[in-house]
């Protein structure tokens, strides 16, 4: 990974510096009136929607995203914005150099997790993040605390890895998976593996 570019080139790719997202990004938000830009930049994967029809990353594509997105690392230096992983980045697509340049850069503790996010919604349901909307939503009425929530869904996500370890076979025997490196990704994915096939797993993991 190049760190240091000509000035001319300093804002590429996308070669006049603005037509990046990375410029794009900094203008909307200093042209919103923003005194104090923040200099972190949360980087979010499109998930399946589990049950639903939209576009998304592809597992096989997870290569090529990061590649593109690690194209940015000079424009993130120079702006002096640190990126930050949003849930289901899977840990061993990023190359050494990548990871390395992360951590030079901004020093921080990268988790390659899947948790289960609590959302209760306007109408008082209650899901397990965005992607899951459709899995197992419940009423909030049905509980008595948040940490029961929270292990009602744990325990739901916990029986989807047991069936598919994560998004891709070698999920089943990671290493990383074991060390808690890393989560196996989005489970949005095993979910809609399972409604294309037999029902031949446990009944909880339906929906
Ligand atoms: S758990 Fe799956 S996605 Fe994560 S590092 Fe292992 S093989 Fe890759």
């Amino acid at each position: 990974m190049q760190h240091q570019r000509p000035r001319e080139n300093a804002d590429a790719p996308g070669g006049d510096g603005k037509s990046s997202p990375i410029s794009r990004y900094v203008r909307i938000t200093c042209g919103s009136g923003i005194q104090h830009l923040p200099n972190q930049l949360r980087l979010g994967i499109a998930h399946p929607i589990a049950g639903r029809r939209n576009a998304y990353i592809a597992p096989v594509a997870m290569p090529a995203v990061l590649s593109r997105m690690f194209s940015f690392a000079p424009q993130f230096e120079r702006l002096r914005i640190r990126p930050g992983f949003d849930c289901g980045f899977p840990l061993c697509k990023l190359t050494d150099e990548q990871l390395g340049w992360l951590y030079r850069y901004t020093g921080s503790h990268y988790d390659f997790g899947c948790a289960t996010v609590i959302d209760i919604c306007p109408d008082m349901s209650v899901i397990s993040c965005f992607p899951l909307s459709a899995f197992h939503r419940r009423s909030l009425f049905e509980f008595n605390s948040l940490e029961e929530i929270h292990a009602y869904y744990g325990e739901l996500h916990r029986r989807i890895r047991i069936e598919m370890g994560g998004i891709y076979e070698e999920c089943d025997n990671c290493r990383f998976r074991e060390e808690h490196l890393c989560a196996g990704g989005c489970l949005a994915h095993s979910l809609n593996t399972f409604r294309t096939e037999h029902p031949v797993r446990m009944e909880e993991v339906y929906f």
